[in-house]
């Protein structure tokens, strides 16, 4: 159920019904010169709101501002700071709260977004509700299946992986006539372990990894069902966490225990 779609007394039962809410952080970002510059945001959300039919949530709009400082050396790239991005999470997760909803699932829809997010859910056993959950890698396939899709060659972004999933979902969206080539890619040569702001530039030359020319509509059904029924799975894992909660009222409790307005 979409959250944009309900009726405000319709919100308010789903919320005493237990409900848990899900949104998708994306990125808007270049995709090599093919994929639409919404291609994480587009694509996470479709396939959230496909899972969402198996297994119920209040799926809130897709939150398309995300952090990628990386990619703004190539046109259309948008990113929010670290700062601001931490904001607009805690201020989106305390409204989701104030409606009643007891958790929140962050659905991940671009790599660069994980550290992020992962210290904004950490940081959040600070506030008791709602209890935030993050899926950082929903598109992940089986090894063996992805290596044999992609041939082998470099995966990772709008590579034929990313590609195939687009072709299968907005085939409109997709310019192949303007990839002639492999990716052309490159390294820092930096030690394993050592990195630097611009490992990703050094890497990724051409904004695209691989051949996305290997892309075709099956293979994208294919991996898109595979990352739906892992957001079926993170979904229903949420719905059914009653652990967490018993945990966070402790920690609470303990940890707060000579602040008084808790
Ligand atoms: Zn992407």
């Amino acid at each position: 159920m979409l959250w944009l779609n309900s009726t405000s007394p319709h919100l308010d039962e789903e919320a005493r019904n237990g409900a848990i809410a899900v949104m998708v952080v994306g990125s808007i970002e270049a995709h090599g010169p093919h994929l639409p510059l919404g291609t994480d945001t587009l694509v996470t959300q479709a396939l959230v709101e496909r899972a969402t039919e198996k297994e119920h949530a209040v799926v809130l709009p897709p939150l398309p501002f995300a952090y990628v400082p990386e990619n703004r050396h190539f046109p259309g790239t948008l990113t929010l700071s670290p700062e601001a991005l931490l904001k607009v999470l805690g201020e989106i997760a305390d409204e989701v709260g104030r409606n009643g909803f007891e958790k929140l699932l962050l659905v991940n829809g671009h790599g660069g977004n994980n550290a992020i997010l992962n210290a904004f859910v950490m940081s959040r056993s600070s506030e008791r509700r709602p209890i935030v959950y993050a899926y950082l890698s929903p598109w992940e396939t089986p090894k063996d299946v992805e290596e044999r899709l992609a041939g082998g060659l470099q995966t990772g972004h709008a590579c034929v992986i990313e590609t195939s999933r687009v072709l299968a979902l907005f085939k409109e969206l997709v310019d192949m006539k303007s990839v002639d080539h492999a990716a052309r890619t490159g390294s820092t040569n930096l030690p394993k372990g050592v990195m630097s702001s611009y490992w990703w530039q050094a890497k990724a030359l051409e904004l695209y990894l691989g051949d996305p020319r290997m892309a075709t509509v099956e293979k994208g059904e294919m991996l898109n069902d595979f990352m739906v029924e892992n957001i079926v799975k993170a979904v229903r894992s949420v719905n059914e966490d009653t652990i967490t909660p018993n945990v966070a009222d402790d920690f609470a409790k303990r940890a707060f225990k000579h602040v008084s307005s808790r």
